[in-house]
């Protein structure tokens, strides 16, 4: 509190044309954790223009410097990792065992790994015609609007900064309102790596007035969103006026598999880490199970009795393991939905109301919550519900299993578990989703893609795939005859 956070646009930390700020509150006991810049439409505009200014040298600076610069940038946030992890834990409630070993570290690791990888990009060369060379360059986009959510801050925004810039593409980055303090503090760090100007700009401020004013901006080549699903339609329907394109990564509702072959302490392990880790806020948390009938009681008996051991408190804390939701309305939601499935007939084993600990009390803390649940149509199993609130079903086979996993708009992950893997792989080949795994569950790094199918979205971050986001293939022909192809018989110019 009482830091002065700036904005960054065309390689200046300033404040917002109209000098206003926004409050960002800590989730772990409603206190005021620091004031911010707001920035309206204008500040968008100028930091488009700074962008669009600043891309003509910097796609054509050679990629080995630009790829210096982010492993420089990479220095400095580890050089500054004591101060980031509280700040990140701070503003949306990640406990600091999280922050400290995953949010803060992967970020440097992460422009440390594009630096290297976007070296390696290449176009293709196309045996089309003997007369001609013909190959692709790639071209980066242009000015890249970049809008990421608060469920892990810093490392959403530097998934996508760092593949956009070693691609050649400036940007313009909003950060989520609720969150933007780690990003702010990388916009002093863009600064002291010494970006060229207008290279990468920062703007804080509302989703509706600033995200949209991104979106809406004509000198914006394309726009990198993760968020929610309906959010995400919006800007798509806004972007579609300027045929403009939206890579998007959006929510999950992600299915959990249990077959009766599967190894019991693996998959109560897996189970209770991956629906629980950072209070359920991971767009590839599973919060739908099918477990099968043979294993299903005994899954369950664990599953539950895991849970309950599970440390909620203090997110600041290094014994705890689940801290609050990022904001009140997280947890009311969260409430709304427990509320419905308790009326709509779901048997509550776990959880379902807030801790009333000391530490915990005016925070927006909900405990780790598991329903038992007979029909797969209920808001439970169907809604994003982004909170540590998980259902359960019985089913009869593998057949069911996938079936009931499959009954989803989102498609953005799920996971098999099973001993039998030929059963599991020949049963991922049937689940609609980007990522399916056999005996694990959220395990995302840096080298594999990520991004889902149907309302999840159709984008890939991380990986290698990652590069054609932020890169377009430039078709060449080199006509190496003296006259061009044609498909007419004679050569017109010639016919007089
Ligand atoms: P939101 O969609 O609410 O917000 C995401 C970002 O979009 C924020 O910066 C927000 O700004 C901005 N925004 C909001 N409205 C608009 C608008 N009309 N136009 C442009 N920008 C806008 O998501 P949350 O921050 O609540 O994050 C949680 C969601 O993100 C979940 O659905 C989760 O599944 C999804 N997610 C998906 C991932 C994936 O890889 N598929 C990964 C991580 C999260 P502001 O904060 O000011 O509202």
């Amino acid at each position: 509190m009482g830091y002065d956070y700036r904005i960054l646009i065309g390689g200046k930390l300033t404040k917002p044309a109209k000098n206003e700020t926004m409050e960002v509150i800590n989730p772990a006991n409603n206190t005021l954790a620091a004031i911010v810049p707001k920035c309206s439409e204008i500040d968008v505009n100028l930091a488009v223009e700074a962008a669009n200014k600043a891309k003509t040298k910097w796609k054509s600076t050679y990629i080995g410097d630009r790829s210096d610069l982010l492993v420089k940038l990479a220095a400095i946030i580890r050089a500054h990792q004591d101060e980031l992890v509280p700040l990140e834990t701070m503003q949306y409630g990640g406990p600091i065992s999280k922050t400290s070993k995953f949010d803060i570290p992967f970020a440097p690791a992460e422009l440390e790994f594009m630096a290297g990888l976007g070296r390696s990009m290449t176009g293709l060369t196309i045996s089309a015609d003997p007369s001609a060379r013909v190959m692709t360059f790639r071209e980066p986009v242009g000015v890249v609007g970049l809008i990421t959510p608060w469920n892990f801050p810093l490392v959403t925004a530097v998934s996508k900064l760092a593949p956009a810039l070693i691609t050649g593409n400036t940007v313009v980055l909003k950060p989520p309102s609720c969150a933007p303090l780690t990003v702010l503090k990388l916009g002093e760090y863009v600064v002291e790596a010494g970006f060229p100007d207008g290279v990468v700009n920062i703007v804080t401020g509302p989703g509706g007035e600033v995200g949209e004013a991104i979106v809406n901006h004509p000198g914006i080549d394309k726009v990198n969103f993760t968020g929610d699903s309906f959010v995400g339609k919006r800007i798509m329907r806004l972007a579609s006026e300027r045929v403009m394109p939206v890579a998007s990564e959006l929510g999950g509702k992600n299915p959990m598999i249990v077959l009766d072959d599967a190894n019991l302490d693996a998959a109560v392990e897996g189970a209770t880490y991956a629906a629980f880790f950072n209070s359920g806020q991971n767009c590839g948390s599973p919060s739908r199970f099918y477990v099968q009938d043979g294993i299903y009681d005994r899954f369950v008996d664990r599953f539950v009795k895991a849970a309950g051991k599970i440390i909620v408190g203090d997110p600041m804390d290094p014994k705890t393991m689940m801290g609050p939701l990022a904001y009140n309305t997280c947890r009311d939601t969260a409430e709304e939905f427990i509320e419905q499935a308790k009326q709509e007939g779901a048997k509550l084993l776990l959880g379902g109301e807030r801790p009333n600990t000391p530490e915990t009390i005016n925070g927006a803390f909900v405990m780790p919550t598991i329903f038992e649940v007979y029909e797969n149509k209920m808001d439970l199993m169907q809604e994003e519900i982004f909170a540590p609130v998980v259902g359960i079903m019985r089913v009869k086979n593998a057949e069911e299993a996938i079936e009931l996993a499959n009954d989803s708009r989102y498609g953005l992950c799920a996971s098999v578990w099973t001993m039998d893997y030929r059963k599991g792989m020949l049963l991922i080949d049937q689940l609609k989703v980007g990522t399916a795994w056999i005996n694990q569950h959220l395990a995302i790094v840096s080298e594999t893609p990520w991004g889902g199918q149907k309302e999840s979205g159709w984008t890939k971050e991380n990986s290698v795939l990652v590069l054609d986001e932020y890169t377009y293939h430039k078709h060449i022909w080199i006509n190496l005859d003296e006259m061009p192809n044609t498909f007419w018989s004679n050569r017109i110019s010639l016919t007089d």
